[in-house]
């Protein structure tokens, strides 16, 4: 978090609690909460550590037996209720996600209903909990397979889908019988409190769903504390694999998503117009701060980048930058003051590597952003692989043009790529579309679709340095990822048939 602005006196600013047992807890230690747009403090958020994340693994310890007794049916009437609330209440959680992360009310709109189709998957519990089971597997004996809950799962999440990303995770962990405790990001607290709050108007019970705010100490308590089974992790690549190591050492499971590095492939064959307003959506939508967003685009030919460029400039040069709630904002500010110029530096840098910089969004004016952590958009021409803005992520509103010969080379440095979400193809060729899907190394693939984000009866995860642990979140992956499996083998016998016997019983006798 960025201390860089001095913060008005904390008392006479709100405070965002921790949620726990289904009341607000508050800490000694506090940090502040920045509005981007106006560059200045508008909250403190408590910063909780050992001592609460024990609290609140109590109260999930005392909640969950009861929760998971309950029949998946009845679970999943309080996610229906959930939603309900959800949708009646998605305006405001979208103007609080707006205030604290910079992102327009109408990208936060689209976030919060992306995270709403989660919890809807997630109100199909008895169908997605249903076992498996095998009549007469031998010997008059019959199989099945069950699902059951881990216990007390965690969710660490990051700042730049405050209420999506708890979304994908705490419904389904909680569909499947599990109690849950939340670590949201710091830097944009709210929507984690107002997502509990709901819950708990939906009837979850008190200590099923719990909040603990705070930073890296925050998340060491997660880690050691024992009576957390699972953690979810969702953010940077060194903090994701930190996670990972950290939770394999104290036993846990542990699903840890890190960061990205998206390419998205031009065809020759494409459509210019269609193609270059995917890429200025998925490039500088939210600011660039998106684990799906384009960061490189890879032209193929010389004749095709000449073109792409000209269209994406005469684009980037109307693109509305401002105050994320004017209705005609396009793109908002960065998050913080220091993110603003960790970009910023990217872009020094990639000048001085040698790109060309054919779009400078350092310098921007306007009444509007004074004192915001804007920056405008930016476009690099002639980026090559070894160059700190194509190896890094960037993470802001900068967009990098690497040409390549044909879709072979393209797929080659795709795959090179230690970074692996998502990689996109634009194209009308579906015979270039098959190969790509299938040649290309990453978790999730766009053919002419640029954010390629799976829906929620699907499952979201990147390969290589973009994702550890083996299972990817939500849809049937988030089932398997939040239970565990139990196979039980019975058989009834007749009372004449009954008696023991010492040898090995085998299924099918007759073998
Ligand atoms: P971050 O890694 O800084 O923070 C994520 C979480 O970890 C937060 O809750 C934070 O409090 C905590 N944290 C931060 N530093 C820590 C440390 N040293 N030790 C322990 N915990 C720490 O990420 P961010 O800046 O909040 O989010 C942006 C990053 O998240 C980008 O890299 C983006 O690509 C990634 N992201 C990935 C996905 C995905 O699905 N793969 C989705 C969204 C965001």
């Amino acid at each position: 978090m960025s201390a860089e602005i001095a913060p008005p006196p904390a008392a006479a600013l709100p405070l965002i609690e921790h949620w726990i047992d289904g009341r607000t807890v508050a800490s000694s230690a506090r940090a502040p909460v920045f509005n981007p747009a106006l560059g200045r403090q508008i909250r403190a958020v408590a910063m909780g550590g050992h001592a609460e994340i024990a609290l609140a693994a109590s109260a999930a310890e005392r909640a969950q037996p009861a929760w998971a007794a309950l029949s998946p049916q009845r679970r999943a009437r309080h996610l229906f209720e959930l939603k309900q609330l959800l949708l009646e209440e998605r305006a405001a959680l979208a103007r609080a996600i707006s205030e604290e992360h910079g992102k327009t009310i109408q990208d936060a709109v689209g976030e919060v209903t992306r995270g709403i189709e989660v919890v809807e998957y997630a109100c199909a519990a008895p169908q997605l909990l249903t076992g498996a089971y095998s009549h007469n597997v031998g010997g008059n004996a019959d199989t099945f397979s069950v699902r059951v809950p881990l216990g007390i799962v965690a969710g660490i999440t990051p700042f730049n889908f405050p209420a999506m990303v708890p979304l994908w995770m705490f419904p389904l962990a909680l569909a499947c019988g599990n109690a849950f405790i939340l670590k949201p990001s710091e830097r944009d607290p709210s929507a984690a409190l107002l997502l509990a709050r709901l819950a708990q108007r939906a009837g979850v019970p008190d200590g099923v769903l719990n909040v603990v705010h705070g930073d890296r100490g925050a998340v060491a308590a997660v880690l050691e504390e024992p009576r957390i089974a699972a953690v979810s992790f969702i953010g940077s690549t060194p903090v994701a694999r930190h996670v990972q190591l950290e939770a394999i050492r104290h036993g846990k499971r542990v699903q840890a998503l890190g960061g990205a590095k998206n390419h998205l492939l031009v065809m020759p064959d494409a459509d210019l117009d269609v193609t270059v307003e995917a890429i200025v959506g998925a490039a500088y939508g939210s600011a660039g701060e998106r684990c799906m967003a384009a960061s490189i685009v890879l032209a193929v030919g010389d004749e095709l980048a000449e073109r792409l460029i000209a269209h994406l400039a005469r684009r980037l040069a109307g693109l509305r930058v401002g105050a994320p709630d004017a209705p005609d904002t396009e793109m908002g500010p960065l998050v913080t003051q220091a993110h603003r110029e960790r970009v910023r530096e990217y872009i020094d840098a990639g000048v001085r590597e040698g790109a060309a910089l054919v779009v400078d969004g350092r310098d921007l004016s306007g009444a509007a952003l004074h004192g915001g952590f804007f920056l405008g958009p930016s476009l690099f021409d002639r980026v090559r692989p070894h160059m700190r803005i194509y190896r890094e992520e960037i993470f802001g509103p900068v967009l990098g043009i690497v040409r390549v010969a044909d879709l072979a080379s393209a797929v080659r440095l795709i795959n090179a790529h230690e970074l692996a979400n998502g990689a996109v193809i634009f194209t009308a060729s579906g015979a270039a579309a098959r190969r790509f899907a299938a040649e290309v190394e990453t978790g999730m693939v766009g053919v002419n679709v640029a954010i390629p984000v799976p829906v929620a009866h699907h499952s979201f995860g990147g390969w290589r340095s973009s994702m550890y642990g083996d299972h990817h979140v939500y849809g049937e992956e988030g089932v398997r990822f939040y239970t565990r499996l139990k196979c039980v083998t019975q058989r009834w016998l007749a009372p004449p048939q009954g008696g023991s016997r010492l040898t090995m019983p085998a299924g099918d006798e007759t073998l």
